[in-house]
């Protein structure tokens, strides 16, 4: 056998090199997939075609493109996912108790892996994390394809808002220019309080210093934001808004005039505390008293994405907030998105593709099954503009050109 192969890959060095004496270069590798219906991710649906894929890229979609490597006619094929909002390394630590992002232990380290692989199988591909410094390490492994996951870009350290001790406004811009040189892809900005009360915790100085000074490096800044904040925010020129509950359709009409992304969240991350509710319960922030509120906030937060998704020309993105818990579920806030907040099946989707490939300034690389994009692939088993719960059943994994799922019939 060995004499064999190494026989055959001397033949096939050969054939290379006598057609292309010049190059040693292999040609990257050709990956021929068929699908029956693809959802371009802008919108748009095909039919019975061929997505063509050289090496990381997508480099074709033509009909006619073989021989098939992968047959999906029965699926239905997309662009991988963007989580526009996940806490990646946030999980359960060996006691069982949520660990939040504080881990730095093995048991943590492989926890993060974990989270990265069950998100990939879930179809997301790309994934934003709003963040931690324990973030970067997993990241770069990921991106050296050392692990498998989706791609990550982070926050790294936060701005916490705390007043006035948060710093002066040249102090918070020293403090975003400190996580551009730590290798942050954004700046996530805290700049208010609770779900349901509490007032801004930045001043609109502080605010402008913050998301000015991230422009001026180049990164986008993600503001956590309720009621007053998500106008103060907007008015900062802050790129998205994350939560928003409380915003008043007048400034969720002004963050639509400013281009500002919304990324609220649809159910899954207050069902996951509560289906968790003894692994979290701690103060301060995980109170008996939260918890009991929390039921209440599932139909305020879908009341919320409601309303927001009427007003006009407002860009909202998917992001679900995804911690300990709800890695590899990231899917559940589709389902809410559709039956709980009556968004369109094909809107959901495009929010977590080219809509949410264009608010990480990535519409060029990522988002849409296009030539030259990616190849960022998935598939479900099932139609989900007819049921939206296929979201579920991600039958096939691709990103960069590489295969992690494929169990199609
Ligand atoms: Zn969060």
């Amino acid at each position: 056998m060995i004499t064999l192969c190494l026989g055959m890959v001397s033949a096939l060095s050969q054939s290379v090199s006598q057609s292309k004496p010049e190059s040693n270069v292999p040609a990257p590798r050709r990956i021929v997939i068929a699908a029956g219906t693809v959802l371009d991710g802008k919108g748009g649906v095909l039919h019975h075609t061929r997505i063509v894929v050289e090496g990381a890229k997508i480099v074709a979609i033509d009909p006619k493109a073989g021989p098939v490597d992968y047959d999906l006619h029965a699926s239905t094929v997309m662009p991988g996912w963007i989580d526009a909002h996940v806490h990646i390394t946030w999980s359960f630590g060996a006691d069982g108790k949520n660990a939040g992002p504080a881990g730095t232990t093995q048991e943590a380290a492989y926890a993060s892996a974990s989270n990265a692989w069950l998100t990939l199988m879930a179809g997301f591909t790309t994934v934003q994390s709003v963040g931690s410094p324990t973030d970067v390490p997993l990241r770069d492994a990921i991106a050296r394809g050392a692990l498998p996951g989706p791609r990550i870009l982070t926050a790294v350290e936060t701005i916490m808002g705390r007043g006035e001790k948060t710093g002066t406004p040249d102090e918070i811009r020293a403090f975003v220019r400190k996580q551009k040189d730590a290798g942050a892809d954004l700046i996530k900005i805290y700049a208010s309080g609770g779900m349901t009360r509490g007032p801004m915790t930045l001043s609109q100085e502080q605010l402008n210093a913050a998301c000015d000074e991230a422009r001026k490096q180049g990164l986008r800044s993600l503001v956590h934001a309720y009621r007053d904040a998500v106008r103060a925010a907007t008015l900062a020129g802050c790129t998205e808004i994350e939560h928003g509950l409380g915003a008043s359709d007048d400034d969720l009409k002004l963050m639509a005039d400013h281009g500002t992304y919304l990324d609220p969240q649809a159910g899954l991350l207050l069902e996951t505390y509560l289906q968790n509710k003894e692994r979290y319960l701690a103060a301060p922030y995980y109170t008996e008293e939260g918890f009991a509120a929390m039921k209440d906030l599932i139909p305020a937060h879908q009341e919320f994405l409601r309303r927001a998704a009427h007003i006009p020309g407002l860009k909202i993105v998917y992001g679900t907030d995804a911690v300990a818990g709800a890695h590899g579920r990231n899917a559940e806030d589709f389902i809410h998105r559709v039956h709980d907040c009556g968004i369109d099946p094909m809107a959901a989707l495009v929010s977590a593709n080219s809509l949410g490939a264009q608010a990480l300034g990535m519409a060029d690389q990522i988002g849409s099954i296009a030539p030259g994009l990616q190849a960022d692939i998935i598939a479900l088993a099932g139609d989900p503009l007819h049921d939206i719960t296929a979201v579920r059943r991600v039958v096939f994994v691709m990103k960069s050109g590489t295969v992690y799922k494929s169990s199609a019939p």
